[in-house]
C-alpha cells in the first residue's frame, strides 16, 4: 500500500503501521489517534452499518440489540450508564431539546423522554429508525448526519457508539456544534483505545498467525480509535469546551462470547479499572 490518508483528528501524515491486515492497515498517528487506512467508501460504510444492524457483521454482536427494545431492564448496566450520562447532560444544558445521533433501538431517546427531555433522533439506517419507532414510538429522521435535514437549536446532542463509525469525525462534531444552541451540551461515547484490551491485542497481534485477534478487536465498521487525549482534542478542535472525559468499563453481557474469551476480557477490564484505563470513554462538552 502507498501513502496513507491524513489523520482524521490532527490532519497530519505522520502515522505508523500498528497492524497490517489484508486490504487495510491499522495506523497510529503521532497525535495518538489510531485509525484505519484506507477509508471505505460512503456506500460501503452504509452497507456495513445495515449489516451490523441486522446482526450480520459480527457474531459477538448478533443479539446485542435484543436486550434494548421495549422489554429492557432498568438495572441493565447499559441502561444505567445512559441514565447517568443524561443526568450529566442535564446539569450542563440550559434547555431540554435533545437530538440522539445513531439511535440503535431508540432506547436512549426513550430514556431521555422519560427523564423530561424533548428528544428525537437521526440515523443513517432506515431499518434502525423504523425499529426505534416500533419499539418506543420515537421520531427518528433517516439520513447521514452531515447531510440530514435537521431543525437545529438543540440544547443537547448525544452520540453513543457513533463517532468511531464515522468517515469524518471532525465534520461530525462540527455539525453537532452547528446544530446546538449557544451553550448547548454534547455527549460522545466511544471505546477507549488506551485500555489493556487493546494493549493486549496490539502486543499479541504482532505474533505471526494471530492476525485474527486483531481483526476481532479492530472491527470492520470502526474507522478510528480514541484515547482520552485525542477525543478531547477532537472536541476542542470542533469548537467545544470539554467539561469531562469519564471512563467506564464495557458491559460484557452485551456480547456473545465463548467462556474463555469472556474470562480473558473480564480479567483485562478488571486490570484496566485498577489503573484508570477502563475500556470506554464518555466525553461531555459545551459549545464554546
Ligand atoms: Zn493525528
Amino acid at each position: 500500500m502507498g501513502p496513507h490518508r491524513p489523520c482524521p483528528v490532527c490532519g497530519e501524515r505522520r502515522a505508523r503501521a500498528l497492524h497490517r491486515r489484508p486490504g487495510r492497515r491499522i495506523l497510529r498517528c503521532a497525535c495518538g489517534l489510531v485509525f484505519v487506512d484506507p477509508l471505505p467508501s460512503e456506500a460501503e460504510v452504509a452497507a456495513r452499518e445495515a449489516a451490523a444492524f441486522r446482526g450480520q457483521l459480527l457474531a459477538e454482536t448478533r443479539a446485542m440489540f435484543d436486550a434494548y427494545g421495549r422489554g429492557y431492564r432498568d438495572h441493565d448496566p447499559v441502561v444505567r450508564a445512559f441514565a447517568r450520562h443524561l443526568a450529566t447532560l442535564g446539569r450542563l444544558a440550559a434547555g431540554r431539546r435533545l437530538l440522539d445521533v445513531g439511535v440503535g433501538t431508540g432506547l436512549l431517546v426513550h430514556l431521555a423522554r422519560q427523564a423530561g427531555w424533548d428528544a428525537a433522533g437521526v440515523d443513517l439506517c432506515a431499518e434502525a429508525a423504523a425499529r426505534a419507532a416500533r419499539e418506543f414510538g420515537v421520531a427518528v429522521a433517516v439520513g447521514e448526519f452531515l447531510a440530514a435535514d435537521l431543525p437545529g437549536g438543540y440544547d443537547a446532542i448525544t452520540m453513543a457508539d457513533v463517532v468511531e463509525h464515522s468517515r469524518d469525525p471532525r465534520a461530525f462534531l462540527a455539525r453537532a456544534r452547528t446544530l446546538l444552541a449557544p451553550g448547548g451540551a454534547l455527549y460522545v461515547g466511544v471505546p477507549n483505545h488506551r485500555s489493556p484490551v487493546y494493549l493486549a491485542a496490539d502486543v499479541l497481534g504482532r505474533v505471526p498467525g494471530t492476525g485474527g485477534l486483531v481483526d476481532r478487536l479492530y472491527v470492520p465498521n470502526h474507522y478510528q480509535y480514541f484515547t482520552p487525549d485525542t477525543l478531547a482534542a477532537l472536541a476542542r478542535e470542533a469548537g467545544f469546551t470539554v467539561a469531562a472525559v469519564e471512563r467506564e468499563n464495557s458491559y460484557l453481557g452485551r456480547y456473545e462470547l465463548s467462556p474463555v474469551v469472556r474470562g480473558g476480557l473480564a480479567a483485562l477490564l478488571t486490570a484496566g479499572r485498577a489503573v484508570g484505563m477502563e475500556s470506554r470513554l464518555a466525553l461531555f462538552a459545551r459549545r464554546t
